[in-house]
Formats: structure tokens, C-alpha cells, sequence
């Protein structure tokens, strides 16, 4: 099995070169942003509690993301990895996620940290804001939010895989192609000296 966390705030790329990375490494695409956004689509209980937390920015509580994250480890029994997206969001779901995989008998590969200026950011989230149909990207004050409770909340979970040295940043500027083959490198390097 080969489970990679693909990391980084919001805007850097992540969703974008998940696309690219599940299919060249045939692994199960799991962001929680993505699950969220579906549970509020069919207007699901937890999707109705989860928009207004979205809407403005903030968490979603961690039992809601790591119970959300347990169900599709189970239901993908079978998975060769799994890709996660967008999650561990804190050192709390960082380290459920990591009792979880033990749990199965697997573990996080690799983290890949996507690097992005914060200006580049915000011009990206509002570029995407404009055809995504999310609220959270159309408002530059929520933008901002997120980019604190990023700083307050997710880097420590860098630290964390740091400390297990499976940490590594990739420079998230340029083009999409040049990226992915970045984070190809990555991958295939770890894969080599395993
Ligand atoms: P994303 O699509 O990853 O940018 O996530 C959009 C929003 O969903 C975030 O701003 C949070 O409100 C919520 N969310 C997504 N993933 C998580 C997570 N792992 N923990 C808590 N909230 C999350």
C-alpha cells in the first residue's frame, strides 16, 4: 500500500494535482472538502451543520472530518493507497488518522507540502471563486480566515510528519505540468528507496 497526504493551504493546488496523482498511482482520492461539499449537496443533516462552519471559513468539528475519513477507509477495503486531500487539518485528526492506518495494518507514506506565496493564493482562490460556484472562495475576508486558521491549526500537523521524517516541501509555482512532475519525483524517489 502507498498512502500519500498531499498538503498545503488553501489554493495550492491540491484538488488540482489529486486529479493528476490517483490516476498515474491508481490510489483512492480522498479530500473531506470534496465529501463535505457533497454532503450539503444532498442536504444531509451533517452537510446542513457543516455549511455555515464552511461559509465562514472555520473547522469543521474533528469527530465529524475522522468519522467521515473511517467510512471510506472501510468502504475501500481493497484500495493499492490512499491520496488524502485536504486532511489532516489538525494534529488531533493527524494523529486519529495515523491510529486508524495502524489499525489496518498501513501507515502515511509521504507528505508532500504544496509551497505557494499567500498573494498568489488569494488571486487564485478568487480566479477559481468565479466559476467553482463555492461560497467560501468569492469573499476575500473569508479567504483570509482560512489562511489564519491554517497558520493556527494545520502547521503544526507539518511538524508532526516532520518529526516522523515524511515530510517534504514542493515548490507550488508554475505550470500544473511542471508541478505534477515535481511531485511525480517525489513519489517515484520514495518508492525507490523502499
Ligand atoms: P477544502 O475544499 O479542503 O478547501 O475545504 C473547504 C472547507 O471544508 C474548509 O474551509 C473547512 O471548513 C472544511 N473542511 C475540509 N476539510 C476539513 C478538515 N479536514 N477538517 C475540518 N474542516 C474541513
Amino acid at each position: 500500500m502507498f498512502n500519500l497526504v498531499l498538503f498545503g493551504p488553501p489554493g495550492s493546488g491540491k484538488g488540482t494535482q489529486a486529479t493528476n496523482l490517483i490516476e498515474k498511482y491508481k490510489l483512492v482520492h480522498l479530500s473531506t472538502g470534496d465529501l463535505l461539499r457533497n454532503e450539503i449537496a444532498n442536504k444531509t443533516p451533517l452537510g446542513l451543520e457543516a455549511k455555515k462552519i464552511m461559509d465562514e471559513g472555520q473547522l469543521v468539528p474533528d469527530e465529524v472530518v475522522i468519522g467521515i475519513i473511517d467510512n471510506c477507509l472501510e468502504k475501500n477495503a481493497l484500495a493499492q493507497g490512499f491520496l488524502f486531500d485536504g486532511f489532516p487539518r489538525t494534529l488531533n485528526q493527524a494523529k486519529a488518522l495515523d491510529k486508524l492506518l495502524e489499525l489496518k495494518k498501513t501507515q502515511i507514506d509521504l507528505v508532500l507540502a504544496l509551497q505557494v506565496n499567500e498573494e498568489e493564493l488569494v488571486r487564485r482562490l478568487l480566479e477559481r471563486g468565479k466559476t467553482s460556484g463555492r461560497s467560501d472562495d468569492t469573499s476575500e475576508e473569508v479567504i483570509r480566515k482560512r489562511f489564519q486558521v491554517y497558520s493556527n491549526d494545520t502547521e503544526p500537523v507539518a511538524q508532526h510528519y516532520k518529526e516522523a521524517d515524511k515530510f517534504k516541501a514542493i515548490p507550488g509555482e508554475g505550470s500544473i505540468d511542471d508541478i505534477f512532475a515535481r511531485l511525480s519525483a517525489a513519489i517515484d524517489d520514495y518508492k525507490s528507496e523502499q
